[in-house]
């Protein structure tokens, strides 16, 4: 299936404006298809802010689309946290129905940056030492609701001579229960005319639904998947991802298997460190085991605390254990790095509805001209 991103773009943005399509759009305005162009790509490759600043539109138009609510963006940054050490920078956004997502900022030293972004309100899947999925579901995010969470930082960091380098969907959601809106938000992302972003430098990580790693696989992307296992038995794993019980490891794995058949791909496995639970010899040589001998990586995660949950973080000496068993198993390993612990910003902690609104980023009208705190 093609995926054409400015039919994508075009769909959200004069959908919000209360237009049934994009011919009805552009019959009403007399709009050209020159002219949407020249709107997709003032607003997804020269990051303008508005409608109003899009000069190769002829001023009268530029008035009346502002005044129909034409706007680039579908969502309102409310909140914005920064971590101690200035690195890691947590957005709160609204979106147009009230409901709410979080995405993080990640600024690495040497200039790389990653944008952890949100492809659901809430959570449908229940993990039990995940904050979102405590909170439950709301509902999918549009494709425009979830590109428009890079657009934001990417104009943020852009008069820092930045730009987005990574971008990983491991905010609130499961990218997989909402397949099409992630989709087509990639295909944003991507577009070498509009925002541009490589495809390898976008992974989709996921609790494992096996018919959508399928389709994933056929799509022939060069987008990298993450598969959040966090343990290496069926009785375990189903103790705390209630999804193991719809897709159990055996068919999981058969799953990961045929992605890297067809694409020749690595897969990436999240391994959550939770003490006393997954953490020991036999959890890794177990995991080991599972992996061993394909084209398999393995991130171990310190647990994050969240509210509420009966779980406790591994010391960082038996991470390095676990990592160390492994690797002698010649299993590619490496420890995520944790960041933005002190904002709750970190891996599982985003759950925007309980989060403080103590900075609030000024209004639009206050900040053209000046960045925002
Ligand atoms: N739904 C997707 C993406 C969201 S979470 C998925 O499950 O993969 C991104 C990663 O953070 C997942 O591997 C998730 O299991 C992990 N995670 C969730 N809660 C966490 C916590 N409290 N501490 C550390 N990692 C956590």
């Amino acid at each position: 299936m093609t995926r054409d991103p400015l039919a994508i773009w075009l769909r959200d943005v004069v959908g919000r404006a209360g237009f049934s399509g994009v011919d009805e759009f552009a019959q009403h305005f007399e709009l050209k298809p020159y002219r949407l162009r020249q709107l997709y790509r003032a607003a997804t490759k020269e990051l303008l802010e508005s409608v109003d600043d899009v000069t190769t539109l002829p001023k009268d138009l530029r008035a009346a689309l502002v005044a129909r609510g034409v706007a680039f963006s579908a969502i309102e940054p409310i909140v914005l946290q920064h971590s101690q050490d200035g690195q890691t920078t947590k957005g709160l956004f609204r979106l147009d129905d009230g409901k709410e997502v979080e995405a993080v900022l990640i600024e690495h030293r040497g200039g790389r940056t990653t944008l952890c972004l949100s492809s659901q309100a809430g959570c449908a899947f229940a993990c039990a030492f995940c904050s979102t999925g405590q909170g439950g579901f709301n509902r999918n995010l549009t494709a425009g609701e979830i590109f428009d969470q890079a657009w934001f930082f990417a104009r943020r960091i852009a008069p820092d001579g930045k730009r987005l380098t990574n971008v990983v969907f491991m905010g609130m959601g499961e990218p997989f229960h909402n397949y099409d809106a992630v989709m087509d938000a990639v295909a944003l992302l991507n577009d070498p005319q509009g925002f541009g972003l490589g495809h390898r430098h976008i992974t989709i990580s996921t609790v494992g639904l096996v018919d959508k790693i399928d389709a994933f696989a056929d799509e022939h992307l060069q987008v990298n998947l993450a598969i959040s296992l966090h343990a290496p038995t069926d009785a375990l794993r189903s103790r705390f991802m209630p999804v193991n019980r719809r897709f159990p490891l055996p068919i999981l794995m058969a799953a990961c298997e045929r992605y890297v058949t067809k694409t020749n791909r690595k897969v990436f496995f999240e391994y959550v460190m939770l003490a006393g639970v997954n953490d020991d010899a036999v959890c890794a040589r177990a995991l080991a085991e599972l992996m061993r001998g394909r084209l398999y990586h393995v991130n171990l995660i310190p647990y994050n605390t969240t509210p509420d949950a009966p779980f406790v973080a591994t010391s960082d000496a038996k991470i390095w254990e676990f990592a160390a068993i492994l690797d002698e198993a010649r299993v590619p390993v490496t420890v995520r790095q944790n960041m933005g612990r002190d904002i709750a910003a970190a891996c599982g902690q985003l759950q925007a509805e309980t989060q403080p609104k103590a900075h609030a980023v000024p209004s639009q009208a206050q900040r053209s001209g000046a960045r925002m705190p």
